[in-house]
């Protein structure tokens, strides 16, 4: 039988989110509830005509209860299930789905399916939903094959509306309209319109066929510091003294600047004597952080701060826990949070 007439092999890994939530009679609050709802409200799903397969989590989630733990369930199950299935999607709550779609991207090294990951603004069970859309099209990006029979999209996506993006480029940049994410720092893996139109540039081409490698112990020992005028030495202090903190993803300003003031460079420059990774990210939602263009750029470079270029935050943050689960010392980890893994930033070269 040609590969083409083969009916592709989808497991939908329900999370919860908005997608798939109804309304509490009682409190008037939307709550998760189970596949079987959400799939009632789709029967067009029907009409692709492929064999799909589904896997909940028992409750499903709001996933502002995102944790470490579910990461590595997700993880695991699609390792266990990898070499039944063409392609995976995952639906998910939006508000924590970039930091999964990060993680992920981290966690499966050696991906070579498609592992999609949708929700929606809107119930599904609701006349406006985006989720039916949404969830239809990211079943076909799923299922997607190139012109040699080979999966389309070989690592972890964000489909969401217009939008097929990079998971560990993406972010969620609002709360109430329909194209919710964007990835402002790499293109689009494909645009979604009338047709679903690939940017084969963008997407990665892993040719090695090396087998799927589950990493699933993620490092929480790391935070956010996100600068803002009227910060005090003591607040700083107090922060970079958080027990067991090993890594800090420190949100600057434009093109990665803070304050000159020894108020703030000294705190900094001890923390990394004491062996805290800090990693500078810009606050700016587009653009890179540039160490050489301010002094007050520099200053941060020359205390020892990494410059994270490009990356988002919710891959840096991500990124951090990946490198310091994986048992790394802090040069180690700062040695490779400069170092591009898996399409999450632009290297410096
Ligand atoms: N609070 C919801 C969640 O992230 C929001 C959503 O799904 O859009 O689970």
């Amino acid at each position: 039988m040609s590969k083409e007439k083969v009916r592709p092999r989808i497991l939908i890994i329900y999370t919860g989110g908005t997608i798939g939530m109804i309304e509490n009679p009682k409190t008037k609050g939307l709550q998760p509830f189970d596949f079987s709802h959400l799939i009632d409200n789709v029967p067009k799903i029907k009409m692709l005509n492929y064999d799909i397969d589904n896997i909940q989590f028992d409750p499903p989630i709001d996933s502002s209860n995102m944790s470490i733990k579910h990461w590595s369930q997700i993880a695991r199950t699609i390792e266990e299930n990898y070499d039944n299935y063409d392609g995976f999607v995952i639906l998910h709550g939006t508000d924590t789905m970039a930091y999964t779609a990060s993680a992920l991207s981290f966690m499966l090294e050696n991906l070579n399916k498609p592992v999609i990951i949708t929700g929606s603004q809107l119930p599904i069970g609701e006349v406006r939903t985006d989720g039916e859309e949404n969830l239809i099209t990211a079943l076909q990006v799923a299922a997607e094959r190139d012109s040699r029979g080979e999966a389309m999209v070989k690592e972890v996506a964000i489909l969401f509306e217009n939008h097929l993006i990079r998971g560990n480029r993406s972010s969620k940049v609002s709360a109430d309209n329909f194209n919710a994410f964007m990835s402002t720092n790499y293109p689009d893996l494909a645009r979604v319109g009338l047709d679903i139109t690939y940017n084969d540039d963008a997407l990665l081409h892993d040719t090695s066929n090396r087998p799927l490698m589950v990493h699933d112990t993620m490092d929480p020992s790391v935070m956010f510091i996100v600068l803002h005028p009227g910060m005090s030495r003591s607040t700083l202090e107090y922060l970079l003294h958080t027990p067991g903190i090993k890594g800090v993803v420190l949100k600057t300003y434009g093109a990665g600047n803070s304050p000159s003031g020894r108020w703030f460079t000294e705190p900094i420059k001890d923390a990394v004597e004491r062996g805290i990774v800090i990693l500078n990210v810009t606050q700016c939602v587009n653009g890179a952080v540039n160490s050489n263009l301010y002094e007050t750029g520099n200053a941060l470079a020359k205390a020892g701060v990494i410059s994270g270029n490009d990356i988002t935050s919710e891959a840096a943050i991500t990124k951090m826990m990946y490198l310091f689960g994986k048992g790394m010392t802090s040069s180690q980890v700062a040695k490779y949070l400069q170092r591009d893994i898996c399409g999450e930033m632009t290297e410096k070269r």
